[in-house]
This record gives C-alpha cells, sequence and structure tokens, in this order.
C-alpha cells in the first residue's frame, strides 16, 4: 500500500498551465529568503537592486540547452538544478570573487510538469544554500521543445584580489586542485549504462564501485575551500581559471593570455583510482580523459616560484609544472621524459600525436 501511495506520489503531476506564469514564478520562489547584505531586493519588482559599496562587481552567465549540454534520460532534475547554479559559482572563485546572487531563466515546454520544475528548484535553492548565494530573480517562458536553463551569477571581490588569465609569469608555478578526468569517466559510464537500458526490459545498470565518478558527473562542487585556504595564506594567484573544458584546453588559454608558454608533468597530474580503473574498462587513454575530459571544475592557477613551500602544505592541491618563454610552446613532459605537444581539441588529440 505505502509502495502504491509512493508510486502515486512519485507520477503526480500538474500542469504548469494549471498555475499559469505568475502562479508557477510564485510557487517555485515562496521559501526563497534573502542572506546576502548586498541584496537590497530580490524578486518580486521589475528588477531586483544589489548595493556593493566600495567592492568590484563579478558577473558571468550560462546557457544550458537540453539534447546538447545535459541528457534527462540519467540526470535527475534536481541534480541539474545544483549543478546548472554551482558551474556559474565556479566561474566566479575562478576570478577569486564571492559569489552572492543568481537568476535563473527558463524556457519549458509541455513535457515539464509542475512537480519536475520543483525538483529543479529543489537543486538550484540547495546549491544557493550551501555556496550562501541569493536566488534574486529570472525570466520564465514557454519553448516549443525541451528545457532551457540560463542562469547568470553576480559575485563580488576586493579590486587588488581578483585574479585574470593574463597574470602568469615565466618561471611561475602550475597548480592544479583535486582531481581530473573524473567527470568525464562519469560520463561515459552514463552513455554505456543509456545504450543498454535502450535494449533491456528489466535493467540494472553497473554503478557499483564508481559512486565517485557519477557524483563528479551529476553533482560537481566548485571549489570554494581552495579559494577560502589561498586567502587565509594571503596566497594571491598570478592567473586562475576553472577547469570545465580540459586542462590542456584551459593551461592554453593561461599561456595564449598571459603570452608564455608552460611545461606540465605526466606523473604529477592528479588522478583519482576509480578514473582509472574505468579508464582501462573503456580501453581508453587515461592522460587524455585527465587533459582533455573537462566539466572537473577544479581550480587551475598559477604562483610565483617564491611560494612554492606555501602551496606544497596546501592539502588538496598539486603543482603541475611552472611557465616558460612563450617561445617554449605548450608541453607535457611524458613519464618515459617524451614531450607531446599541448593541443585543445577533443578527445581523440593526443592520441593522433603519438
Ligand atoms: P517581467 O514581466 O518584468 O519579466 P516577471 O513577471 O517575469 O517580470 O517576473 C516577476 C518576478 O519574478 C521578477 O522579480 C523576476 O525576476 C522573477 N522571476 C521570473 N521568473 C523567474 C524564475 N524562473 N526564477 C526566479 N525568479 C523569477
Ligand atoms: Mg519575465
Amino acid at each position: 500500500m505505502l509502495t502504491q501511495l509512493n508510486k502515486m506520489e512519485e507520477f503526480k503531476r500538474t500542469e504548469i498551465a494549471s498555475l499559469g506564469e505568475f502562479g508557477l514564478i510564485d510557487h517555485l520562489t515562496k521559501h526563497v529568503e534573502v542572506k546576502n547584505n548586498s541584496t537590497l531586493k530580490g524578486i518580486g519588482d521589475d528588477a531586483a537592486v544589489l548595493d556593493y559599496k566600495e567592492k568590484q562587481v563579478l558577473v558571468t552567465t550560462d546557457l544550458l540547452l537540453e539534447g546538447i549540454h545535459f541528457d534527462l534520460t540519467y540526470v535527475p532534475l534536481k541534480h541539474l538544478g545544483y549543478k546548472s547554479a554551482v558551474v556559474n559559482f565556479s566561474d566566479i572563485y575562478a576570478m577569486n570573487g564571492q559569489p552572492k546572487q543568481i537568476t535563473v531563466s527558463l524556457g519549458i515546454s509541455k513535457r515539464f510538469s509542475v512537480e519536475d520544475l520543483e525538483q529543479l528548484y529543489a537543486g538550484i535553492q540547495l546549491a544557493c544554500d550551501v555556496y550562501h548565494v541569493d536566488l534574486i530573480g529570472g525570466d520564465t517562458s514557454a519553448s516549443l521543445t525541451g528545457l532551457a536553463i540560463s542562469i547568470t551569477c553576480i559575485g563580488e571581490a576586493n579590486k587588488e584580489k581578483i585574479v585574470y588569465r593574463n597574470g602568469a609569469k615565466e618561471n611561475d608555478l602550475i597548480c592544479v586542485s583535486g582531481d581530473l578526468g573524473a567527470a568525464y569517466m562519469g560520463l561515459q559510464l552514463l552513455e554505456r549504462e543509456k545504450k543498454v537500458f535502450a535494449g533491456e526490459k528489466n535493467f540494472q545498470p553497473a554503478f557499483e564501485g564508481r559512486e565517485y565518478l557519477l557524483e563528479r558527473q551529476l553533482k560537481p562542487e566548485a571549489r570554494k575551500d581552495i579559494i577560502k585556504e589561498l586567502a587565509k595564506r594571503n596566497i594571491v594567484p598570478t592567473a586562475m581559471m576553472d577547469i570545465s573544458d580540459g586542462l590542456s584546453s584551459e593551461l592554453l588559454h593561461i599561456c595564449k593570455q598571459s603570452h608564455t608558454g608552460c611545461r606540465i608533468y605526466e606523473e604529477r597530474i592528479p588522478i583519482d583510482y576509480q578514473t582509472a580503473v574505468m579508464a582501462e574498462e573503456f580501453n581508453m587513454s587515461l592522460i587524455t580523459a585527465a587533459l582533455n575530459g573537462g566539466e572537473d571544475y577544479e581550480l587551475l592557477f598559477t604562483v610565483p616560484l617564491a611560494k612554492h613551500d606555501d602551496i606544497s602544505a596546501l592539502p588538496g592541491i598539486r603543482i603541475i609544472g611552472h611557465i616558460t618563454a612563450p617561445s617554449l610552446g605548450a608541453y607535457m613532459i611524458t613519464r618515459d621524459g617524451a614531450e607531446i605537444e599541448l593541443k585543445a581539441q577533443g578527445w581523440n588529440s593526443l592520441n593522433e600525436e603519438n
């Protein structure tokens, strides 16, 4: 009986039309409370009002389209909401700032019910609570097909603490937080199980022992903790960005904008055990997953050589190489001492090089 009730609960479907646009916005945002002093007026007027006093204001935005950026066959809506918000926070941290407000704009097709959007907003709200960010507005529209989510995040930083991509200097150390390639392997796993699922009735996905990979793909976190640690130790990176498109591509951005080259060392690149096991199972190059995988949302940054000991003392940060003169190009030194040029392209670039 209870399972039946739960099932009914699960399949309860309220049409959005029954609430109307304004009713829907009210319904989804009725529990929103303002947390930050810089939010003078949130949801409910023609525009939100913010007061940043003497701070500089950071603004970043992301557009996510169903079928292009996410696949609802294996991404739960609550996770999608959480991730959509967190990837924006990550961009603000990558400037060495603090995210404070977001706006959320939605395009919604008829396929989606009020309950679906409740799930999406539960995820967004959870991310806002965890990262102490205010939801201050947005826009809502019908769409012909699929779901579209655009989130804009506003953050703050002291002028002299903002870190751009263009500040890396020769001999600076190149550092990354966490580990790389796991989110990509999580995606490969989900895609594989989706294919198996398509052909089977009583399907049990093979996820055991791979929870870390799934979590990295479905519920990434922004490295607020690293920003805090760096500040505590008075370390201001010379250049920084978050790793959303893969280490190779991001490092090339820093080198290009800073007019430098770089050397990184394969043996120094942090990779989790589960990522390695999965790469072997898929018969994929592990280092390629780590270099080009993307969606890790770890921080990539450079610091002056003199900060070597301070950085080494920080848990969860690995020094993977150093910045060079621009004429030396951007290369990775492999375990057997070969030099491979870093490329920004996708998955197969390294294999082709070999
Ligand atoms: P307008 O007609 O000026 O676009 P709306 O009726 O769309 O205003 O929005 C009313 C209020 O609700 C505004 O404060 C707006 O920012 C907010 N809002 C609209 N859509 C969303 C949404 N999807 N999420 C959060 N707030 C929203
Ligand atoms: Mg509107």
